[in-house]
């Protein structure tokens, strides 16, 4: 059969692969210059310092399934993502864990004593039932973690009031009462040494897989395809017809400089008066490396236009009425299959991609056959 994919990002690639591995013939197409879509890497030319174009990327996952498929097409080395937070004057280690509370309140506790001094003089105990972000920080962490912490670096990052946001996207337990600082729980962790570009490429380095560049998707080429995925943002595939679905969207101003500018890959700014979320030193990312000057990026959020990049969905009350329309319209569309962060409207991370992607093989195999075997 004749599959065309749109998007050769980790959900088209991945899906394109096993597509192919089972001897069908994949095309795809991508509106970028290259493949590999959100997670694209690209070595500077000026520095040499691998840059994560559109964002830090750091792959981590609990699925040994989804690792050992990475670990298939490059190298991981270990990397573990260990943030920092600039807030008042002073430098902050995140996740919120035993140093931050020691260091923010002027204390040498020990685990059980930060828990019980967190619970009897900063948690909101007279909140029960948290409804909000707010609510839930305020309950958990109390107001002075959550002005210094929680509260500026959502209002940025959001666009909104943090009571305007559900309790469910701060983790019930935001704070640790140990000394672990590493960002990620998962046991799996590390960067492909060469980056996620050249990963996606080997992914798609397949006789039976065609790749068109800078080509976008017109419904004129789905009549030459037996099947479409779409990894392209739900509704445009529909041309926006009820309306567009919101996203954020990030704005990086990239600057060089020598040496280390900040010592670690990923510093935040939590303070409201600060314009930027974070700044992000690419070469930290690869500490395997050495390069004298170093890329960074200033990471700003806004709401998304219609020419912006989609970054982050916003999934609040008008936006699920809205997916919910367009899932309607997607599930009687018999001749695509919607696919990835984009095409099902949610935040995934990378390993959640591929184990989507993987997952979805089998079915498509039932349906279109299986020319060869494996
Ligand atoms: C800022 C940011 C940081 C992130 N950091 C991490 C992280 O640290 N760890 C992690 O695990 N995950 C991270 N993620 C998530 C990661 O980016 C996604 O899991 C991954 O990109 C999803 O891959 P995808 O193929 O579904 O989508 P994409 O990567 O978006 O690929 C979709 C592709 O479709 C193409 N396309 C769209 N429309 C068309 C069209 N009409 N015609 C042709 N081509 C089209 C696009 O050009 C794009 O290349 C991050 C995401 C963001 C936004």
């Amino acid at each position: 059969m004749n599959f065309l994919i749109v998007g050769a990002g980790l959900s088209g690639a991945v899906i394109g692969r096993a597509l192919a591995d089972a001897g069908h013939k994949i095309t795809i197409v991508d509106s970028r210059p290259h493949v590999a879509g959100n997670c694209h890497t690209e070595r500077c030319a000026e520095t040499g310092v691998l840059v994560h174009v559109y964002g830090p990327h750091i792959f981590h996952t609990d699925d040994a399934e989804v690792w050992d498929y990475v670990n298939g097409f490059a190298r991981f080395l270990p990397y573990r993502n260990r943030v920092k937070s600039t807030v008042g004057g002073s430098v902050y280690s995140l996740p919120v864990n035993l140093h931050t509370i020691n260091q923010f309140f002027g204390k040498t506790m020990r685990p059980d004593e930060a828990r019980a001094f967190i619970e009897t003089t900063q948690a909101d105990t007279t909140i029960t039932d948290p409804q909000s972000f707010e609510e839930q920080a305020l309950r958990f962490v109390g107001r002075d973690l959550y002005d210094a912490f929680f509260r500026g670096y959502t209002e940025k990052q959001w666009g909104c009031a943090p009571t305007e946001l559900p309790a469910s996207i701060l983790k019930r337990l935001p704070l640790r009462f140990n000394y672990d600082d590493n960002y990620f729980n998962h046991r799996f962790q590390g960067m492909p040494e060469q980056g996620y570009t050249a990963m996606v490429e080997a992914i798609l380095a397949h006789d039976g897989i065609d790749v068109h560049l800078e080509t976008p998707f017109t419904h004129e080429m789905a009549k030459r395809a037996d099947h479409v995925i779409w990894s392209g943002p739900l509704d445009a595939y529909f041309g926006y017809s009820l309306g567009r679905l919101g996203y954020r969207t990030l704005d990086f101003e990239r600057f060089t400089d020598t040496g280390d500018y900040q010592g670690c890959a990923v510093m935040n700014y939590g303070a409201r008066d600060v314009p930027y979320t974070r700044i992000t030193e690419h070469k930290h990312f690869a500490p395997w490396e050495s390069h004298d000057a170093t890329v960074c990026y200033r990471e700003y959020a806004r709401s998304c236009g219609p020419d912006d990049i989609p970054y982050y969905p916003i999934r609040l009350v008008e936006e699920k009425a809205l997916l919910g329309e367009y899932e309607a319209l997607a599930e009687a569309e018999d001749g695509v299959s919607f696919v990835g962060r984009l095409g099902t409207y949610r935040y995934l991370d990378m390993d959640v991609t591929i184990r989507e992607a993987l997952d979805l093989v089998p079915g498509l195999l039932q349906r279109f056959g299986t020319p060869k075997s494996p």
